[in-house]
């Protein structure tokens, strides 16, 4: 794994952020998860590769969405799956661009 920005990092304009604490696809089939993730591509949040339906990795493999971000309470990170990369980012800096 790599830190700092990757390409796909560079094009963020604005982190975007979790909507609802929640996996969008655990909750159509009753299903828990551990944590959450916000692709930042299409905003939507789903659950980590600790969960047992590990939707956001499967949503990046299969649609091709790049980055997520984690939707934790008080975690500010970001992580790329084509470049295994990962960056950590200002608490005041959510919402206005990574540079
Ligand atoms: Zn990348
Ligand atoms: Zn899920
Ligand atoms: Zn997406």
């Amino acid at each position: 794994m790599q830190t700092g920005l990757c390409s796909h990092m560079q094009a963020i304009e604005t982190i975007k952020r979790a909507k609802r604490q929640q996996c969008d696809e655990c909750v159509k089939i009753g299903a828990q998860w551990v944590h959450l993730r916000t692709c930042q591509e299409c905003g939507k949040t789903l659950c980590c590769d600790s969960s047992p339906n590990r939707h956001a990795t499967k949503h990046a493999r299969a649609i091709g969405h790049p980055v997520i971000a984690s939707a934790e309470p008080g975690e500010y990170w970001l992580y790329c799956y084509p470049d295994d990369a990962f960056t950590e980012y200002e608490r005041q800096g959510f919402g206005s661009p990574l540079r």
